[in-house]
This record gives C-alpha cells, sequence and structure tokens, in this order.
C-alpha cells in the first residue's frame, strides 16, 4: 500500500477547489520515488484528417476528473491506495509537427517506464500513440496492442502525411514497435474507402473484432479474447473515445454512428482486471465540440480511471 499521493480529502473541502490535476491528484515533476503510474497530458491535435482541438483534451479530462473518488466499487479496489498515482504534467508538443512531436513523446517517456512507472496518456490526437509504442519497445521490446476504437488507424497516409492520427499502428508495425500477433483491435465501424479497408489491418497479421461483432460478444468473452491474444507480455491498452457512439461522446475528431454504450465499453474494460498493461491512452477527446456537460471530457476521465483501476487490481494480485 502506497498511499502518499492520495487526493485531498474532500470532506474538508469541495471538489471544485483546487489546481486542475487529474483526479485532484499531486502535480509532480516526474520520474520520483514511490510512484507506480503517471497521468501525462500530450496536448497534440494537427495531425487530424477532420476536426482539430484535442489540444484541449487534457485540460478538459483534468477538469472533470475533479469528480472522481478513489475507491473502485465494481473491481472493489481503492485505486489511489493501491497505486501511487501523480499528475506529471504536458509533454512539451511541437503543434504541427508531428514528427517531431511523437521525438518529444518518446524521449519524455522513456524515463517514466525506465523508472518503472506505467503512463497514463491523456491525448491529444491519435497520432501520439505512435511516440508512446516507441518509448515502450525502447523499455520493454515490442509490446501488444489492445485498441478500442472507431477506426483502425492502419491508413498508409492522408495528403501524402505519413504520421497523421489515421496512420499511426501501420507506422508502430513498420518500425518493429508493436508485435501484430499480440494485438487485438476492436470496435472499427462506419464507412469506409473501401473493402480494402476492412482487410488491412488483418493483413499486417492483427486481429480485429468490428464494432457489430464485439457488441455481440459478452465482456467474459470479450475479455477471454484478449488474453488469449495478448499472453503474458508487454501490452499497450489505447481507448479512442470515438469508440463510443457520439451520442455520449460528440467531442471528438472523426465521429461515427452506432458505437459502443458507455455501459458496455465499461464492462469490456473489466473483463481485463488482471492483465498488467505496461501503458494507457484516452485519445481524440475534443471539447470544441462537446456538449455543456462535457459528457465526452467526462466519459474521458472515467476511461482513465477504469485503466488505473485495472492496473491497482493487476498489482494487487501480482
Ligand atoms: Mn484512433
Ligand atoms: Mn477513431
Amino acid at each position: 500500500m502506497t498511499a502518499q499521493f492520495m487526493p485531498p480529502d474532500a470532506s474538508i473541502a469541495p471538489r471544485y477547489t483546487g489546481p486542475r490535476t487529474f483526479a485532484r491528484l499531486p502535480h509532480l515533476g516526474l520520474p520520483l520515488d514511490g510512484v507506480d503510474a503517471g497521468v501525462i497530458g500530450i496536448p497534440f491535435d494537427t495531425a487530424t484528417s477532420y476536426r482539430s482541438g484535442t489540444r484541449f483534451g487534457p485540460e478538459a479530462i483534468r477538469a472533470v476528473s475533479a469528480t472522481l473518488r478513489p475507491y473502485h466499487p465494481a473491481l472493489d479496489v481503492g485505486v489511489f491506495e493501491q497505486l501511487g498515482v501523480v499528475d506529471g504534467g504536458d509533454v512539451e508538443i511541437t503543434p504541427g509537427n508531428a514528427q517531431r512531436t511523437a521525438e518529444q513523446i518518446d524521449a519524455s517517456l522513456q524515463p517514466l517506464l525506465r523508472a518503472g512507472i506505467v503512463p497514463l496518456v491523456l491525448g491529444g490526437d491519435h497520432s501520439i500513440v505512435l511516440g508512446e509504442l516507441r518509448a515502450q519497445a525502447a523499455v520493454h521490446g515490442p509490446v501488444g496492442l489492445v485498441l478500442l476504437d472507431a477506426h483502425a488507424d492502419t491508413w498508409d497516409q492522408y495528403y501524402g502525411e505519413r504520421y497523421f492520427h489515421g496512420t499511426p499502428f501501420l507506422r508502430a508495425v513498420e518500425e518493429g514497435l508493436l508485435d501484430p500477433g499480440r494485438s487485438l483491435l476492436a470496435g472499427m465501424r462506419g464507412p469506409l474507402y473501401g473493402r480494402s479497408d476492412v482487410e488491412q489491418p488483418a493483413g499486417l497479421g492483427f486481429e480485429v473484432i468490428r464494432g457489430e461483432e464485439l457488441r455481440a460478444l459478452s465482456p467474459e468473452e470479450y475479455g477471454a479474447r484478449v488474453r488469449e491474444r495478448v499472453g503474458d507480455g508487454p501490452t499497450f491498452f489505447s481507448f479512442d473515445i470515438d469508440v463510443l457512439d457520439p451520442s455520449f461522446a460528440p467531442g471528438t475528431g472523426t465521429p461515427e454512428v452506432d458505437g459502443l454504450y458507455p455501459r458496455e465499453a465499461f464492462a469490456f474494460m473489466r473483463a481485463l482486471a488482471g492483465i498488467e498493461f505496461t501503458g494507457f491512452d484516452v485519445v481524440e477527446v475534443s471539447p470544441p465540440y462537446d456538449n455543456a456537460g462535457q459528457v465526452t471530457a467526462l466519459h474521458g476521465a472515467a476511461v482513465a480511471f477504469e485503466m488505473l483501476a485495472l492496473l491497482a487490481v493487476a498489482r494487487r494480485e501480482g
């Protein structure tokens, strides 16, 4: 039990007081002794094909995350008692330059990973995952990928740009950062440019569960598919908020109708309890397109908390 980085006691001052860090946790420079997981913002959004605005994703998620409480009833775990978690601030990114930003992300995250700190990244558009995976692979070797996303993000280029939010997982395979044979991509849906878009991720060696198939699975069946696929090796979990239906997540870069209900997504996530992921991200929250209730950011914060709960359960069991 660490418990040295708890949020301030909400019975003394209301949760809307104080600086807006993730879950009201201390904002501290990383790496740091006693920290198991670090929440890191990557406010980069100039590799988007449609709507931008995710540069304000980390700030919006942090703001609404003030409502999070430390105990997770469904998994019966005191997340911030089990884990030392702090908000490590933002990576210094370069607007308009996805390649340089990927290098900055890699350089910023490697010291955390080498110190045994699991990064939980708040995006940002999905291009940022390339830098995250470079850091993961540098420390752990090629990692498996668990992806929940309306899109596979394995396209080759947009407008001649190869470093884009629809291309990171193809680049990651080309760079040897991912083990497609240990990866499962789920939730893909919506119209595509052609049949080849359906076949292309599987052609790279990924297992794909399209949205309609995913919704027919029970959480237990999904969890079993993931466990069988990823095995015991290092595994990264990426959650693109657009896997949720746009009625629950309108503030995102590339909305697609007929998505997951939040309760489905959370049940799928909880079915992964016990897997010790080596990194997480929640991407594509675009506050300028969110509603007055900040529902997209609210779900983004909840997904991030679920990820910490998964890590807390894995560490408790480990
Ligand atoms: Mn994506
Ligand atoms: Mn997507």
